[in-house]
């Protein structure tokens, strides 16, 4: 993993939920912490559970990550931490995130669950903030089943994150409080078989990603995010945007439309983190509105890719799709 993203240290975890925990746990970070507010909820999580009070900030609607004006308003005398995601791989904007961090001498964590094999400006993640965490869910890029990865380039804390999975060991003496949270051989094993395909999956993922903008370009309505960068990404995530009032079908409709033709599209990050019962204090400690995740939460889709999607599939239910919102338009 070291080798392939030349970050100086990539710490295999059981899971990027634990993962994020250590981090923020070897990172000293107690008090507030930033986090966006549109995110899977285990982002949010791996803070309240390390005992650091989540503060949610909206999210810029171009990129689906941290709006930094946003953040550097949300800072606040308790404020000890960033923590960006890098949503559907897109990166966030690490160098604006790095040098508010510095500025005002606060930790910048990366979530980096989506992330894996992608780069920003000609550099691979895993080398910004102070540590990114990937995760090898069955449902990420790559798979262990449950996995992830911790990824430093700083020696210290990597040692210490080493020490933290493994019961606080050192050698063969316990010198902190530690847990297990170390990856599995059987997980290891699996991770391995999807990292030698990983080529084989950006190529399937990039020709549906392909084909579903052909088919639904010009759709009433619909928004597909773009994956187009200079810089490498996976193509993992094909996220939609519905505007209920131009496809006279809102996200739920269009869903449940898709659901009936047995094809899996998905409502992503549904209600949203600010709306789960652990976050209602979160929520009211937010220091400004949360309008673009409330619209993304109400508006986005995901449409099914990978190794179990061909190219054509993915052309059928693009057209379906586009045919469906058209025949609405015209009832
Ligand atoms: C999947 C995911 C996680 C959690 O990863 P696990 O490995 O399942 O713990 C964290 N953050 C984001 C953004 C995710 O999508």
């Amino acid at each position: 993993l070291a080798a392939e993203t030349g970050a100086a240290h990539c710490i295999a975890v059981s899971n990027a939920t634990l993962g994020l925990q250590l981090a923020v746990r070897a990172l000293g970070i107690e008090g507030e912490a930033i986090v966006p507010s549109f995110t899977f909820p285990a982002t949010v999580h791996a803070l309240a559970w390390e005992g650091v009070a989540p503060v949610f900030c909206d999210v810029d609607q171009a990129s689906h990550t941290l709006d930094v004006a946003a953040v550097e308003r949300a800072i606040g005398p308790q404020t000890r931490a960033i923590v960006g995601v890098h949503a559907w791989g897109q990166p966030c904007d690490v160098e604006a995130l790095e040098e508010l961090a510095r500025r005002r001498g606060l930790k910048l964590l990366l979530d980096a669950a989506h992330a894996w094999g992608c780069s920003h400006r000609g550099r691979m993640i895993g080398n910004f903030g102070d540590a990114e965490v990937f995760s090898f869910h069955a449902t990420k890029f790559v798979c262990a089943g449950e996995g992830g990865a911790i990824a430093t380039n700083d020696d210290d804390l990597a040692a210490r994150l080493r020490r933290l999975r493994n019961f606080g060991l050192q050698g063969t003496e316990v010198v902190e409080l530690g847990v297990n949270a170390k990856m599995s051989e059987l997980a290891a094993a699996l991770a391995l078989t999807s990292l030698e395909s990983q080529a084989e999956f950006v190529d399937r993922n990039r020709e549906n990603f392909a084909a579903y903008e052909r088919a639904l370009a010009g759709a009433p309505g619909l928004r597909m995010r773009t994956a187009r960068s200079a810089d490498r990404r996976n193509f993992q995530y094909v996220v939609v945007e519905v505007d209920p009032a131009a496809a006279q079908a809102d996200r739920d409709q269009i869903v449940a439309a898709l659901h009936r033709q047995n094809v899996l599209a998905k409502r992503y990050f549904w209600p949203g983190c600010p709306r789960l019962p652990p976050y209602q204090q979160a929520y009211a400690a937010r220091r400004q509105p949360l309008a673009t995740t409330e619209r993304l939460c109400q508006r986005l889709l995901q449409l099914p890719t990978g190794l179990a999607v061909t190219p054509a599939e993915a052309a059928r239910i693009g057209d379906y799709l586009h045919g469906l919102l058209r025949r609405r338009r015209a009832a």
